[in-house]
């Protein structure tokens, strides 16, 4: 037996594996603090942050706004439910997400939840009530979350499916464009219009749910003209387009959604992650006659627009607004796409990179080099995650506010570590 004094991060693994279920998966990283780009663990070792706490950290590790707003929240009042007491930072979070909404229709009302899934739920639920029709329609390498809903409508079987359904009924797959591997533009349109001859009657259809750039399913960018094809497709039948931003959105793409980039105004916008700078929260957004058709009382929760997290989201949504904001994120991108470009033309196995403004991945050959490929980045100071149906892409989710010098360092770190597990 040794002798050697257990690292602290070591005993955190152990009362980890003591307490916790196995079945939240976890890397072997302890973190003790955060700030801006960079992560330190329990043991003094730093990192930079391309993972951002999975797409919430768009603003980077406790921005100094974001944290001044939550210490004057938090001297107020922490929590309320709006069900029982109103209060204005809710409504404020609310007036924000209807000037910047990108949906159709001029007057725009939300509803405030705790995580994307959540949201996902509420935005079904308005659907369906909306249109009086039952079904939804979603895509391959959809992800949408983990209940039981939005597990069904999540499009990969292990982990996300596997062992729990039964799954909700009235949920139908087509195919969304994927080039890269073989799934043009044409063909998802003419896939849908199959479907509504072969499986569901389009007049029983409430809403399609779509991400501009799928998220855990690899970073797949729609292709520039696929929404305004499905929404013609969908206007055609009274089928509501639900644009799911819970990753794309809040500047991660440049504007503040995503769906800027293609055109097109959905019905109804599902937001959440880095809204809430770090704290939980998530939203339905869209016009006020598809949002005020649920009956009151049919909407709500008891922590949804908690006052601490809404008080950060004015912050992320007045930021990431600003034309700066973006320009800075737009030339992260073209910096980032470059490098990634350059590294894939040197080191064997990487068969593409992808991705729209600064979210980006390359894919790799298998799971196997993908995973490797992040114990190589983690060991060397670079925290990454992969995704993907093949878990074969990895994706950079790094703060928007990265610094040239800290970008640069990840970078190098992931091209070293993809050096060290090419082929
Ligand atoms: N929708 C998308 C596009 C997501 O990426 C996620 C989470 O990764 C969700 C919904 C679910 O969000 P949450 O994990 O907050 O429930």
């Amino acid at each position: 037996m040794s002798l050697r004094e257990k690292s602290a991060t070591e005993l955190v693994q152990e009362a980890r594996e003591r307490y916790v279920a196995r079945g939240i998966s976890t890397p072997p990283l302890v973190v003790d603090r955060a700030e801006g780009a960079r992560i330190w663990d329990v043991d003094g070792r730093e990192y930079v942050d391309f993972a951002g706490g999975l797409g919430c950290a768009n603003l980077g590790h406790n921005l100094p706004a974001v944290v001044d707003a939550l210490h004057a929240q938090v001297d107020r009042y922490l929590h309320q439910c709006f069900m029982v007491g109103m209060y204005e930072p809710y409504v404020e979070v609310c007036r924000r997400l209807a000037e910047l909404s990108p949906c159709k229709g001029a007057e725009q009302k939300s509803v405030l939840l705790n995580s994307g899934a959540e949201a996902i739920e509420n935005a079904v639920k308005i659907a369906r009530v909306a249109t009086g029709r039952p079904a939804v329609i979603v895509f391959d390498n959809a992800f949408h979350g983990r209940t039981l809903l939005s597990m069904t409508m999540t499009s990969k079987v292990v982990p996300y499916k596997a062992g729990f359904g039964p799954f909700a009924p009235e949920v139908y797959r087509t195919p969304a464009p994927y080039p890269f591997r073989g799934v043009s533009e044409d063909d998802a349109v003419d896939a849908l219009r199959y479907l509504f001859k072969g499986e569901v009657d389009p007049h029983s259809v409430a809403c399609a749910v779509l991400e501009p750039v799928q998220g855990e399913g690899g970073f797949i960018p729609m292709t520039p003209d696929f929404p305004k094809r499905l929404q013609e497709l969908l206007d055609s039948y009274g089928i509501l387009y639900v644009n799911d931003e819970v990753q794309s959105g809040c500047g991660r793409t440049g504007p503040v959604w995503a769906i800027e980039h293609y055109g097109v105004e959905p019905d109804l916008l599902v937001s959440g992650k880095s809204l809430g700078g770090g704290l939980p929260l998530a939203g339905v957004t869209g016009r006020s006659e598809l949002m005020d058709a649920v009956h009151p009382g049919g909407l709500g929760g008891t922590f949804g627009g908690n006052p601490v997290a809404c008080a950060a989201a004015s912050v992320v949504l007045d930021t990431v607004s600003a034309p700066e904001f973006r320009a800075r994120s737009e030339r992260l991108g073209e910096t980032l796409r470059t490098r990634l470009d350059a590294i894939a033309r040197d080191v064997d196995g990487i068969t593409d990179v992808r991705g729209l403004g600064p979210m980006l991945a390359i894919e790799v050959e298998d799971g196997a080099r993908a995973g490797a490929t992040l114990a190589a980045a983690r060991s060397r100071g670079l925290l990454l995650l992969t995704c993907g149906l093949y878990g074969n892409v990895i994706r950079l989710l790094p703060p928007l506010t990265l610094s040239d010098e800290d970008a640069a360092a990840g970078m190098d770190i992931l091209e070293a570590a993809l050096r060290e597990t090419a082929p």
